[in-house]
């Protein structure tokens, strides 16, 4: 198992090198999240092992085990998926960044849980790029005024966007998805209150990723790439 990580791991690192060069960014500025929703604790510990230190898990509950039972590791958890109010505090106790903040309600709980835990907690808010219904998130025309409305949450810093492109985009769709994501960053940089620091693109998974790249996402969520062969 240890041998298909590290080798599952600089595959992907390689094609995130390739899409870097072509589209002449630094391969230094894009960061992998590993997502282990689909292994155990033990195969997680794994693809650490394997050179991977930054994770991404989807159920909340889900990343607080994991998060609890690998603190030695000293890895970085990322929260990537729907974010339920009641459980947001130990979401904040246990990561880094939580990328799927969808409502205002939603950030000012986490503001709230930063506030009790003498915690400044780093966000990003995400974006339905796709207009799919069945997808969290803000829709593009929503985030300015959100940007504004942060403001006085100042346990609160908001890195940057997330978005998942649409499960049934076809290629050009996705990259237009991702490339509104990277617009809208930029659009909103120039009058962002102090705790609204635009720089991180979270875009891009398996299928997608070196597209992702080339339109300047700074974060990928990888998961099923890095665990083929596994059995
Ligand atoms: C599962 C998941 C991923 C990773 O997807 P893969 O196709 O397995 O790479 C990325 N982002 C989110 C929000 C996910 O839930």
């Amino acid at each position: 198992m240890e041998e298909q990580l590290a080798e599952n791991v600089a595959a992907v690192q390689q094609q995130i090198s390739e899409a870097a060069k072509r589209s002449g960014r630094d391969a230094a500025d894009v960061c992998l999240v590993g997502v282990t929703k689909y292994v155990d604790v033990a195969t997680t510990r794994a693809l650490v092992a394997a050179g991977c230190q930054t994770l991404g898990e989807n159920r909340p509950q889900v990343l607080w085990e994991k998060a609890g039972a690998m603190q030695d590791l000293g890895v970085h958890w990322h929260m990537i998926g729907h974010l339920q109010r009641n459980k947001v505090r130990r979401t904040v106790e246990s990561t880094a960044l939580i990328h799927s903040c969808d409502s205002l309600r939603l950030l000012k709980s986490i503001d709230d849980a930063g506030e009790q835990l003498g915690k400044s907690v780093d966000v990003l808010l995400e974006v339905n790029v796709s207009g799919e219904t069945a997808k969290h998130g803000f829709s593009p025309d929503e985030i300015a005024s959100v940007i504004e409305a942060v403001e006085p949450l100042g346990n609160l810093r908001v890195t940057g966007l997330m978005c998942m492109a649409g499960l049934s985009s076809g290629q050009q769709d996705v990259r237009r998805e991702f490339d509104l994501l990277r617009e809208l960053l930029e659009s909103n940089r120039g009058n962002a209150p102090a705790n609204v620091q635009l720089r991180e693109l979270s875009m891009g998974m398996s299928r997608d990723f070196d597209v992702a790249i080339e339109s300047g996402a700074t974060l990928v969520r990888v998961g099923s790439s890095l665990f083929r062969g596994l059995r």
